[in-house]
């Protein structure tokens, strides 16, 4: 079956070349170098991006610093609320047309990317509302009448954002939404793998009253354009989100002018089913905990912990539920599930697939890449382990794709130190009927967010990030801004 995007997203997708954007204006790289991105479900070339380094970097953070320091920096909180506020309605006018271009770029089902929309528009009246409530404090700590001391919040200047390619479509406003209620400006380093939204993004917000050089976007390698983005003297503050062993690289690279950072990094996440847990819940949200795009989620539950008693009815129950799940083009509604992002992404989930299988673990289905009609995209059968124990790679790594393993324990004491035997701290879940269980393990388990009997809610107010090697900073949340504006204590003798 042919399945092909809307007039709309083609206008944009059937550029011969993907340009940067710096100050307002699109630009070839300076070098003229292009890279091309594959349409994962089908394996063919997509799109051709420019692929930006150093001397990219370094116009767009001037582009950066210069709006940093002019007109923008007179606008009142009001303004940049009434901007956001606009963003929300223009996002919500065009999500179709966004969606169809990051269904294509990343592979994740319209279904799902549908769904998403409430969350992104929630998230942008969060950072609305950010922009109109930026407050610092006056203290009573000095004579009164001779000293008053107080605290202002001020933007900290330029911000490099470094974007994955697992969600960037709405991934990227947690960057933005920062950016334009604090009053900084940025550039956006979006990942090779998917960079698309993010342009079509940044256009889309410069229609809607964005001035030049508040958001800037560098395609390129992470290598190149991330890695003299991390470096640069001039960028005050870098918002990386990607995995462990980048985060570790743009740290070095960042100690040059002491950056600030914000790291949002991998997972490894356990999702814990109780004996009495109401199974008619847990077995879709633990499967889904994983499954939701392809098993390309930060927090996937990708270690489903299951109590001895229940551990055959649940493994009945989640092979049936298999059944239910469609794998298909992303631009297919019917499918739930899309392909891995890249030819890369595949060998290494099926080379993880192979790891399990050699160290002892059962497989009890999926396993393969994707055959006849879906043969040429990067499609994984979803697949399930069981058997498996806590000290085998699949069990301790991310594998970043559609591999859930089922590790049974006895107690819940067992589960919590299960869970907690892991390099990160990133999600995670109970589901029990009781409370005192639950809540035994929310307090047990050390992690950035613990679900109980759901899986995968994200609210800006309350925030989300990791702990251990899953990173530091949160998104969302008062704390989430505070890595855009810094404190200035002010005294004033009267
Ligand atoms: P990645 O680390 O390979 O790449 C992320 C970004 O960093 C890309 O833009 C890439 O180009 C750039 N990059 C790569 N090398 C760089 C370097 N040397 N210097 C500067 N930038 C560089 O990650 P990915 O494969 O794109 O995304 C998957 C990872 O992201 C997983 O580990 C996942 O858990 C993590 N992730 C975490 C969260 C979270 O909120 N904690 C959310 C989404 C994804």
């Amino acid at each position: 079956q042919n399945f092909a995007p809307s007039e709309q997203a083609q206008r944009f997708l059937s550029r011969d070349e993907h340009h940067l954007l710096i100050d307002g204006e699109r630009v070839p790289a300076a070098s003229g170098r292009t890279l091309s991105t594959t349409n994962p479900s089908t394996g063919e070339v997509l799109a051709r991006l420019a692929a930006g380094d150093q001397a990219d970097v370094d116009r767009a953070v001037l582009a950066a610093r210069r709006a940093f320091h002019g007109q923008w920096g007179c606008w009142t909180p009001y303004e940049r609320q009434a901007l956001l506020t606009r963003i929300g309605q223009v996002l919500d006018e065009r999500f179709e047309e966004l969606i169809e271009i990051e269904a294509l770029d990343m592979g994740a089902p319209v279904s799902r990317l549908r769904n998403t929309k409430p969350a992104l528009l929630k998230m942008v009246s969060f950072f609305a509302a950010q922009a109109a409530g930026i407050a610092g404090e006056t203290l009573m700590n000095g004579i009164p009448g001779e000293v008053t001391t107080m605290t202002l919040k001020a933007p900290v200047g330029v911000v490099g954002g470094i974007i994955p390619w697992n969600g960037p479509l709405n991934g990227q406003f947690w960057i933005i939404g920062a950016v334009l209620a604090s009053g900084c400006t940025a550039v956006l380093k979006p990942s090779e793998e998917a960079s698309l939204s993010v342009l079509r993004v940044a256009e889309i917000l410069h229609e809607a009253g964005v001035p030049a050089g508040v958001i800037n976007v560098v395609t390129g390698l992470g290598k190149e354009a991330g890695h003299a983005l991390a470096a640069h003297p001039d960028v005050d503050r870098i918002a990386f989100t990607g995995s462990t062993q980048t985060g570790r690289i743009i740290i070095e690279a960042s100690t040059s002018n002491i950056k600030k950072l914000q790291l949002e990094l991998g997972g490894k996440s356990a999702d814990i089913v109780c004996a009495d847990a109401d199974l008619d819940k847990a077995v879709p949200g633990a499967a889904m905990g994983v499954f939701a795009n392809s098993g390309q989620i930060c927090f996937a539950g990708t270690r489903v912990l299951v109590q001895r008693p229940v551990v055959e009815e649940f493994t009945e129950r989640l092979l049936a539920f298999m059944d239910t799940l469609r794998v298909g083009h992303s631009l297919d509604d019917a499918a739930t599930l899309g392909p891995v992002v890249s030819q890369p992404q595949l060998d290494k989930v099926l080379s993880y697939i192979d790891v399990g299988r050699d160290d002892g673990a059962e497989l009890l289905c999926g396993g393969r890449r994707l055959e006849g009609e879906l043969g040429n995209g990067y499609f994984v059968q979803p697949s399930v382990f069981t058997g498996v124990t806590n000290e085998m790679r699949i069990a301790r790594e991310e594998i970043f794709g559609p591999v859930l393993s089922i590790l049974p324990f006895d107690d819940v004491d067992e589960a919590i130190a299960i869970a907690n035997d892991s390099e990160y701290g990133l999600g995670g879940a109970v589901w029990s009927q009781n409370l005192s269980t639950a809540l035994r393990v929310v307090h047990g388990v050390h992690t950035g967010t613990m679900w109980v009997n759901c899986y995968g809610y994200i609210d800006p107010l309350v925030g989300f990030g990791g702990t251990k090697m899953s990173g530091y900073g949160s998104k969302g949340s008062a704390a989430h801004m505070d890595t855009y504006l810094y404190t200035k204590s002010v005294y004033i003798e009267l």
